[in-house]
């Protein structure tokens, strides 16, 4: 692929956190949902990705995360397959425990992914970004201008209809555009979507890519 893989809890993580950005490099980008219960919002997600552009999302059919080592490995397997060139996952601070544990499974499998001792053709992610669902960044490293794609990403949080039912009031639609709107201040553009950037280990001689030489090329 090349593109994005945005590995996410729960179906409508994917739109809140990232939906924007997804439907700027549609043709390139795929979501992976690591839950999906009630089993009914797959058909939401599915829509969802629609209204982004994007392919048919994988979709584990758990109940919770579990950061697991079989769920690690799973995950792993779909980056070494899907080869995506930037990862974005959930923050470890987030609120909900299910954010949390798909931060470390991610980073986890991200790491495996790469090991030549592991795959016989890793994927070595070159950026893991993190994305905003409910619990805002105090600083974030990458503002992404979304105005463009702010429709479709409205288009798809309307098709998550199980969540929007919760709260009558319009609240996700609100948060969502208030939110895209102050990052798009920060960003100096109408809308944005704010990640943090982490950097990536090199914990051994397992990669394909070895020692560098030299810093400046
Ligand atoms: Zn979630």
């Amino acid at each position: 692929m090349g593109g994005i893989l945005a590995v996410v809890s729960h179906p409508d993580d994917e739109t809140f956190g990232c939906g924007g950005t997804l439907a700027l490099h549609a043709e390139e980008s795929r979501v992976l949902c690591l839950t999906c219960n009630p089993r009914s919002r797959k058909g939401e997600l599915e829509r969802a990705c629609g209204a982004l552009g994007l392919r048919e999302p994988i979709v584990f059919e758990a109940d919770n995360v579990d950061a697991s080592r079989e769920l690690v490995k799973r995950v792993a397997d779909v980056v070494v397959a899907e080869r995506p060139r930037i990862v974005i996952t959930h923050l470890p601070f987030d609120y909900h425990a299910d954010h949390r544990a798909a931060y470390d499974v991610v980073k986890e499998a991200i790491e495996w992914a790469a090991h030549t001792t592991t795959y016989k053709k890793p994927c070595l992610v070159e950026r893991l970004l993190l994305m905003e669902i409910n619990t805002l960044l105090p600083s974030p490293h990458v503002l992404v201008d979304v105005s463009e794609t702010m429709s479709k990403k409205r288009a798809a949080i309307a098709a998550h209809e199980s969540q929007l039912a919760k709260l009558q009031w319009g609240y996700y639609q609100r948060f969502s555009d208030e939110k895209a709107g102050l990052r798009g201040a920060q960003g100096n553009c109408r809308y944005a979507e704010a990640f943090s950037e982490e950097s990536l280990a090199r914990n051994g001689p397992f990669y394909e890519t070895k020692a560098t030489r030299n810093l400046l090329r």
